[in-house]
C-alpha cells in the first residue's frame, strides 16, 4: 500500500541481471529486476552499488544494484554519440565510482586511463534511461483525467482501437480538433474537422512551441497544438492522443501526467493470420485508398514496433498486444478504468 512517507521509490527504466554483470563484487547479493518494475531504495550509502528490494516484497532482505550514476556512466560509454572525456589517473585515492567503474572495463589495456564525462549536463541522461524516482499517484474525483498517450507502428490498429472507445462513450472520451492552413471545404466547419489558421499564424505557433507535433502536406501544414489538447481536458473528458513515440518526453508534464499505452503487433504468423482480409492506409499523410496487407507491411510494421520499444519502451505505462481487436479493445477498457479508480506510480516531478 502507497503513502509510505520518508520512503524512496524508483522506477527500473532497463531490465538487471547481476549474474550477467562483470562489475558486481558480489553476484549471489545482486537483486535482479526488469524494466518497469519498482523498487524501494534501503540505502545509497555507497556511491556505486545501491541497496533495493522490490516494491510490496515482504521479505527485508535487499540487494544490490547498480547507482544511477553508475550505471548512466557505463550506459553513456557504450554510445559513441555521447560525448565522454578521457581523463588521466591522477594519484587521488580513487572513489568507489572509479574502482568499480575500472572492474568494469573488460580491456586491460584501458586500465589505465579512466573516463569521465567533463560535465555531467554533458550528455542528456534521459537519453540514458536507469531509473525514474516516483510515488503512488491516485486521481482526486474533482481533478482532471491524466492525459492518454497510444503509440503504435502504422497497421496495428491503433486508429480502429481509438475509434471504438471513442463511439463507446463520446460523453467521456475525447480527441484533439487539428490545426490546418488548407482552405476549409464547404461541408467542414472551423473547430470542428479543423481550426483553420493562416500560414503566417500557423509558423508563429511553431515557433513559440505551441504544437505537440506538426506536418506539411500538399503545401499546406497540420498540426496538433497544445491548447487543443487542454480544451478535451477541460471538458472533463479523457483525452486520446495518438503521436510519435518520440514527442510524448516533451508532453511528460505536471500538467498533463500522461498515462502512454503501447500498441504491440502479435507474432508475424499471427498478422498474416488476423490481417488476411484487413486493409492498411500506409502512411498517415497518404490520403490514397486502403490496402491490403503485404508480406512487407507485417515486416515492417514488426521492424518498427521492436525500434520503438527499445528506443522508447521506458516512457511506456502498458503494453497492450492487438492480435484480436475484440481481446485488445477490453484490455484497452480495462486499462482506463483502472487507470481513473487506482493508484500508480508517477514521477515525484509531477506532484511537486
Ligand atoms: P485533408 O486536408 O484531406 O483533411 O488531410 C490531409 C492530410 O493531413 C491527411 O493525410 C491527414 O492525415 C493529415 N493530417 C490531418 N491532421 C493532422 C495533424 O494533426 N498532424 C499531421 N501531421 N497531419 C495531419
Amino acid at each position: 500500500t502507497p503513502s509510505k512517507e520518508g520512503k524512496m521509490f524508483i522506477k527500473a527504466l532497463f531490465d538487471y541481471d547481476p549474474n550477467e554483470d562483470k562489475a558486481i563484487p558480489c553476484k549471489e547479493a545482486g537483486l535482479s529486476f526488469k524494466k518497469g518494475d519498482i523498487l524501494q531504495i534501503m540505502s545509497q550509502d555507497d556511491a556505486t552499488w545501491w541497496q533495493a528490494k522490490h516494491e510490496g516484497d515482504s521479505n527485508p532482505r535487499a540487494g544490490l544494484i547498480p547507482s544511477k550514476h553508475f550505471q548512466e556512466r557505463r550506459l553513456a560509454l557504450r554510445r559513441p554519440e555521447i560525448i565522454v572525456q578521457p581523463l588521466k589517473v591522477s594519484n587521488r585515492k580513487s572513489s568507489g565510482f572509479r574502482r568499480s567503474f575500472r572492474l568494469s572495463r573488460k580491456d586491460k589495456k584501458t586500465n589505465k586511463s579512466m573516463y569521465e564525462c567533463k560535465k555531467s549536463d554533458q550528455y542528456d541522461t534521459a537519453d540514458v534511461p536507469t531509473y525514474e524516482e516516483v510515488t503512488p499517484y491516485r486521481r482526486q474525483s474533482n481533478e482532471k483525467y491524466r492525459l492518454v498517450v497510444l503509440v503504435g507502428p502504422v497497421g496495428v490498429g491503433l486508429n480502429e482501437l481509438k475509434r471504438k472507445l471513442l463511439i463507446s462513450d463520446t460523453q467521456h472520451y475525447g480527441v484533439t480538433v487539428p490545426h490546418t492552413t488548407r482552405a476549409r471545404r464547404s461541408q467542414e466547419s472551423d473547430g470542428v474537422e479543423y481550426i483553420f489558421i493562416s500560414k503566417h499564424l500557423f509558423e508563429t505557433d511553431v515557433q513559440n512551441n505551441k504544437f505537440i507535433e506538426y506536418g506539411e502536406y500538399k503545401n499546406n501544414y497540420y498540426g496538433t497544438s497544445i491548447d487543443s489538447v487542454r480544451s478535451v481536458l477541460a471538458k472533463n473528458k479523457v483525452c486520446l492522443l495518438d503521436v510519435q513515440p518520440h514527442t510524448v518526453k516533451h508532453l511528460r508534464t505536471l500538467e498533463f501526467k500522461p498515462y502512454v499505452i503501447f500498441i504491440k503487433p502479435p507474432s508475424i504468423e499471427r498478422l498474416r493470420e488476423t490481417r488476411k482480409n484487413a486493409k492498411i492506409i500506409s502512411s498517415r499523410d497518404d490520403q490514397g485508398a486502403a490496402k491490403p496487407f503485404t508480406e512487407e507491411d507485417f515486416q515492417e510494421m514488426i521492424k518498427s514496433a521492436q525500434v520503438m520499444e527499445s528506443q522508447y519502451g521506458h516512457l511506456f505505462d502498458k503494453i497492450i498486444v492487438n492480435d484480436d481487436l475484440t481481446v485488445a479493445f477490453k484490455e484497452l477498457k480495462a486499462t482506463f478504468d483502472k487507470l481513473e479508480t487506482e493508484t500508480h506510480w508517477v514521477p515525484v516531478s509531477w506532484l511537486h
